[in-house]
């Protein structure tokens, strides 16, 4: 029986059509496209030049119910979802989806192209180097890193006069700036070209970044959960508006702006004050792009970036999105309704943390407007929430999980109920996808789509996609075609112009449920200088774990009456965020004992990827 093939055995077994034929049937011309080999490629920004009059296609996110180790499927209903869309409905549909970390990939959850007859290929590509854009982000992170280690042992061991004529160096008898260097001269406001002119004092403040290495928050990183580097913050600049050379100039401006330290004087010390943005923009060129690769029925899929929902804002990016939404969307004056397409963009984790900050991070840099989101529930997973007990690997599943229980479901259906009621609190329309599993009694897949009617969804059907690829989401596809008809009246939880403090308490109120927020000493003066240094007005990006609404991993369903503490406030200046550290949340996760990796390796026969399931 077909099921019973893991997913890497699905995914070989079928060939993907060659990446160009693909490009071309959804209207990507060859000079837009970049091969990287026969199935992967990379997609020119200039195509947002070309079809800036199109009108977008239909946007919607996939998000979940709080996760478990049971595992809920939003990349497998994502691709699901493209399938019947596009392969099954005959409309355009894009999947966009971001490209997996090393870090689960060998550590703990193996890949994260979807699975069983709903999945990307070819997968081990997808899973592991891609195109080399995580491979940049590391280079581009990690010359920073050093860029202001060396700065700081030459600021320790010159004088400033010497500092400053190695960093101005008279060349063939004439010292000029380096361009960059007015950008940090203006800052300074000091209003001179010449470098001869600078007084003692203004070469003191020019030359000397003064970095207080207690403030320092940037450090190496690399794509594994490495224990070693546990102290690491990953910041990356992912967001970008307008078109090829508006977007290559706002990234360049994002990786100057990041902030990584701050100097004893108070002042905020950037990448660019180092003279490194130019270097990691250069690094980051072909990053910017995002890649194109295909479903197991040849729909098209973009993966592009790879942040987490937890610590980070866990969407892909928002070129790929707009590059989607344009190939999916309409010719001024197009009439055929039947030509408009759908954007399937999926936020990770829970909708408290991957859907919360699509809406209120990545839509507010974007501008751009869903049309409406998929909550995918498993009877498993809520089960869970409703009291099942903890699974231990390796040992077989508790009669809950595999037999029907509608009391233990009943309980846990509360926890999809407070993410619809929250979803709708951002004007979506709101569709909730059961995925069902072969153990699914009837009796149990129909309460849940009558509660989750009952707590105000637009519409909640099953979908058997993984056993059956996009013929079995073709209900759900259905009803997201149907929901998207009319206007959206999609709106953001909190305005950004109100205090730092308020925003993260409308967040633990409205979307955690808690009583309120309580920062430690240290918050405190992390938001107060953040205010002073100009920041107040940034987005909340929370760290918090994905396991609970609440900061305690072991609350899961609906917990009520809890207040979070708020440890730890940080900056990402580059990406546009603050980040809050929620409870005892690790930024840096490391590997177990007997981590993913123990299985992965290549067949002796055919050389072929084993072990990724
Ligand atoms: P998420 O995106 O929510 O983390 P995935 O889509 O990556 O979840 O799915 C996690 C794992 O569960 C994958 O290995 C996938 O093959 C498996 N899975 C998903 N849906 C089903 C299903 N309906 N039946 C059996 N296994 C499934």
């Amino acid at each position: 029986f077909l099921t019973f093939h893991s997913d890497i055995e699905i995914a070989v077994a079928q060939t993907p059509k060659p990446i160009t034929h693909l490009a071309t049937e959804i209207g990507i011309r060859p000079d837009e496209l970049e091969s990287y080999g026969k199935y992967k490629a990379k997609v020119e920004l200039s195509i947002l030049d070309r079809l800036a009059k199109r009108k977008d296609g239909k946007y919607i996110v996939i998000s979940g119910i709080t996760p478990t180790p049971l595992g809920e499927g939003k990349s497998t209903t994502t691709i699901g979802l493209a399938q019947a869309i596009g392969a099954h409905l005959g409309r355009p549909a894009f999947a966009c989806v971001r490209q997996p970390s090393q870090g689960p990939t060998f550590g703990i959850k193996g890949g994260a192209a979807g699975g069983g007859y709903s999945q990307v290929i070819p997968m081990d590509e997808f899973n592991l180097h891609l195109t080399g854009d995580i491979h940049a982000v590391s280079a581009a992170n990690n010359l920073l890193a050093a860029a202001l280690d060396a700065r700081m042992f030459h600021e320790s061991t010159q004088t400033d006069k010497a500092l400053y004529n190695r960093l101005v160096p008279t060349v063939k008898g004439k010292r000029a700036f380096a361009p960059l260097m007015f950008k940090r001269l203006k800052k300074l406001g000091i209003d001179k070209t010449d470098p001869n002119e600078l007084t003692p004092e203004e070469i003191n403040r020019f030359a000397r970044l003064d970095v207080d290495p207690a403030t320092i928050t940037w450090n190496r990183v690399v794509d594994t959960n490495d224990r070693f580097l546990r102290k690491i913050v990953v910041g990356k600049g992912e967001a970008e508006k307008g078109f090829e050379l508006t977007d290559l100039k706002d990234m360049r401006e994002r990786l100057g702006a990041m902030v990584v330290a701050t100097s004893k004087r108070g002042e905020p010390i950037t990448a660019d004050d180092i003279g490194v943005g130019g270097a990691l923009a250069v690094l980051m060129k072909d990053a910017i792009k995002p890649n194109l690769m295909q479903t197991l029925e040849g729909t098209p899929v973009f993966v592009h970036a790879g942040p987490f929902a937890n610590i980070a804002h866990g969407n892909s990016s928002i070129l790929a999105d707009r590059i989607a939404l344009k190939l999916a969307g309409t010719e001024p004056g197009e009439t055929d309704s039947t030509r408009e397409g759908y954007v399937l963009t999926e936020g990770g984790f829970g909708a408290d943390m991957g859907m919360e900050k699509f809406c209120n991070i990545k839509c507010r840099v974007s501008g751009l407007t869903p049309d409406a989101v998929v909550i995918v529930a498993t009877t498993r997973a809520l089960k869970m929430h409703g009291g099942g007990p903890e699974v231990t690997p390796g040992k077989p599943l508790a009669d809950t999980y595999t037999k029907e229980d509608l009391e233990t479901l009943g309980v846990g259906i509360g926890n999809l109920e407070r993410h619809i009621e929250n979803a709708k609190k951002f004007g979506l329309k709101v569709i909730v996808g059961v995925n069902q599993f072969s153990s699914d009694s009837s009796a149990e897949l129909e309460l849940i789509c009558s509660r989750a009617m009952q707590a105000g969804a637009d519409a909640a059907v099953v979908s058997n996609h993984w056993a059956l690829g996009g013929a079995g989401a073709k209900d759900l596809a259905e009803a997201v075609v149907a929901a998207c008809e009319g206007e959206s009246t999609f709106k953001f939880l909190y305005p950004l112009d109100i205090p730092i403090v308020d925003k993260i308490s409308a967040i633990a109120k409205e979307i955690y449920r808690a009583d309120g927020i309580e920062l430690s000493e240290l918050a405190r003066s992390q938001v107060e200088l953040y205010e002073k240094q100009g920041y107040g007005n940034l987005p909340i990006c929370m760290a918090k774990t994905q396991y609970s609404f609440s900061h305690d991993p072991k609350l899961k369903g609906t917990p009520t009456g809890f207040t979070v503490p708020i440890r730890a406030v940080r900056l990402s200046a580059g990406a546009g965020f603050l980040y809050p550290l929620l409870g005892d949340m690790q930024t840096m996760p490391g590997l177990s004992t007997r981590p993913g990796f123990w299985e992965v390796g290549l067949d002796e026969e055919t050389g072929r990827v084993v072990g990724l399931f």
